[in-house]
């Protein structure tokens, strides 16, 4: 049974709690309570979805990048929401919405209600950002939404943080990024038959080509409209993109595609999924845009925090998992599923001294 470290996060000047939703569940992620160094009590949303304008809003929206189990969807449509330019932008591309938020420049800082908000690329997307910033009592909280590289984040007082590869006990949670895997299953079937891979549309799938060109292949490559919008808008040189305009009908050597559709092509083309998971049927080239188990582990012994807070992926045992693996190498840590602080949808939040 994991603790809940509630007292000691509320000694540290922060509570974290859940919402309801409109149907008794739960909303994703989580919210964040804090006393600014004017005094001033204030709610930050991570990574959830908008409260119905009839309830007491958040003073802000934190939205870490653009990936779809991160909300941004629903948030991008508050005045209220946060988040860097890239990630507004990818936003647009990907809901044909326009962004109703405010934007920052990845890596700098910004102000939310008299509350310096410090930034950091964890290179998990493009604009993909971590946020920090100090308390009242000048403690200090850093989120990192999904992360790739923790060069850039500072010590802190309180991490939130994700688990998605954060399983010590299976073997799919330990990688390195296989770039010459990459580069061998282009080589091998050049010019002898056509190869399509099964990606992410946003983050994987301007990596791949990236890679790809990187590695000199200058042919043209095939992909669906919103992930060649995408590739345009995030990738310098991304040379001859063609669009998918018919599923399982591709004319070029080299095909990205959505992993779901790699199974309507027959076996005269060549699949292969990029991605570390290993529940896809599929030949995969391990490919991340994640941390493994130990690369989270390192991250959270860099940072050293006094509390951590595993929050995502939402709805996912590894939270649990991690958080007990952190708890065995000295730190103290909970998971998202631990919180019981739960706000029903009716009930007005009361600050509390
Ligand atoms: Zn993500
Ligand atoms: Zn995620």
């Amino acid at each position: 049974m994991l603790i809940v470290y509630s007292k000691e996060l509320a000694e540290l000047g922060f509570v974290v709690f859940r919402r309801q939703n409109d149907t008794g569940g739960l909303k994703p992620h989580l919210f964040i309570r804090f006393k600014s160094k004017e005094g001033r009590l204030l709610t930050f949303a991570i990574d959830t979805t908008r409260l119905p304008a009839s309830q007491n809003q958040p003073d802000a929206y934190l939205i870490t990048h653009a990936h779809s189990d991160h909300y941004g969807k629903s948030a991008m449509l508050s005045v209220s929401s946060w988040c860097s330019e890239e990630t507004a932008r990818a936003l647009e591309i990907r809901h044909e919405k326009s962004y109703k938020g405010n934007t920052f420049e990845n890596g700098k800082t910004f102000s939310v209600c008299g509350v310096d908000i410090r930034t950091f690329d964890v290179y998990h997307t493009p604009g993909s950002s971590a946020f920090y910033w100090e308390n009242d009592l000048g403690n200090s909280i850093l989120i990192t939404g999904d992360v790739k590289d923790a060069r850039n984040l500072p010590k802190c007082d309180v991490l939130l943080t994700e688990a998605s590869y954060g399983d010590p006990a299976d073997l799919s949670c330990y990688f390195e990024d296989d770039i010459d895997g990459l580069h061998h299953a282009v080589l091998s079937h050049i010019g002898e038959r056509k190869v399509v891979f099964g990606a992410y549309e946003f983050g994987k799938s301007q990596k791949a080509v990236s890679i790809l060109r990187s590695m000199g292949y200058n042919g043209p490559i095939a992909m669906n409209g919103k992930a060649l919008s995408l590739t345009e808008s995030f990738v310098e040189n991304s040379g001859e993109l063609v669009e998918i305009k018919v599923c399982r009908t591709i004319s070029c050597n080299i095909s990205i595609v959505p992993i779901g559709d790699l199974s309507f092509f027959g076996s005269d083309i060549r699949k292969y999924v990029l991605t570390c998971r290993s529940d896809h049927p599929f030949e995969s080239i391990r490919l991340s845009d994640h941390l493994d188990v130990d690369g989270l582990t390192q991250m959270v012994k860099d940072i050293c925090p006094k509390i951590t807070i595993i929050y995502h992926p939402n709805k996912s045992s590894r939270t649990d998992r991690f958080a007990k693996h952190l708890e065995k190498n000295g730190f103290k840590a909970f998971s998202i599923n631990q919180i019981q602080d739960i706000i029903g949808n009716e009930k007005q939040i009361k600050p509390t001294e």
